[in-house]
């Protein structure tokens, strides 16, 4: 049975007032069992959020982190400062870290490998731009994102792997991929996984779907067979959308 996951992904929003008032309505949240629930705020509210969610079903995550383990990157955090402030998740690999910090193919599989090093869980994001989609290449591209920079981890890494498939036309959009798009790809990663690692391992690896999720389409698109379930930018900021999103399966 693969984990259902609802990740929101808070981007540069959200100061420390605004986290703690959202933590306080969140900790008055029922959550259901069967589904794994994980926000990520921006790096200075990691800890605070951490420490606040610790005895709760909420796993904190963060939005990003270097390759290397220490060293002179000015502005730059670690895997070990992520783990020393009690976070063992990881958002790797979104396309506005691809598209505004430059981050390629080599360097996402750098990051890929020092968070495994760490033992951490990754979330890596990947997913087609409009104009792969209108030349009908989003296949070719979703592929080859996945050969350069994750299909090399060896097969037991692959338990600290959630994929998010977010193209990258719906995100922040408020455009969607239908339901039925997005179940094709996710169809068409699993075998890609499949034939780079087992059959076993595409069974049991979670796919999220990213891009312009909401309250009112996400049960339709975690209806579908191989959609696990969201990782949710702009609906994720408000208690009671981000809950409804959570109770959509
Ligand atoms: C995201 O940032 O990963 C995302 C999917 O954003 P939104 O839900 O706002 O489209």
């Amino acid at each position: 049975m693969r984990k259902q996951i609802v990740a929101g992904n808070w981007k540069m929003n959200h100061d420390l007032a605004e986290t703690e008032s959202f933590l306080v309505g969140l900790k008055e949240q029922v959550f259901p069992e069967e589904v794994t629930v994980m926000i990520a705020p921006s790096f200075t509210q990691l800890h605070h959020t951490y420490k606040s969610l610790r005895d709760h079903p909420v796993t904190t995550v963060a939005q990003n982190m270097h390759q290397a383990a220490n060293g002179a990157f000015t502005g730059e955090v670690s895997a070990k400062m992520l783990k020393s402030v009690g976070i063992n998740t990881v958002i790797i690999g979104h396309s506005e870290r691809r598209a505004y910090f430059n981050e390629d193919h080599d360097t996402l599989a750098e990051k890929v490998n020092a968070a495994i090093e760490e033992d951490m869980t990754i979330i890596f994001c990947f997913g087609e731009e409009l104009n792969d989609r209108k030349s009908d290449a989003h296949f070719d591209v979703v592929k080859k994102q996945l050969e350069d920079s994750l299909f090399h981890i060896s097969d037991h890494s692959w338990k600290q792997v959630i994929l998010a498939y977010e193209p990258v036309w719906a995100i922040g959009t408020g455009e969607t991929a239908s339901p039925e798009q997005a179940q094709e790809m996710h169809a068409f990663i699993r075998k890609e996984i499949a034939a780079a690692a087992s059959q076993k391992i595409a069974d049991e690896v979670s796919i999220l779907y990213g891009g312009s999720v909401k309250p009112n389409n996400a049960t339709e698109i975690f209806g579908k067979k191989d959609v696990d379930g969201g990782l949710i930018g702009g609906a994720s900021l408000a208690v009671d959308s981000f809950m409804e999103i959570v109770n959509s399966f």
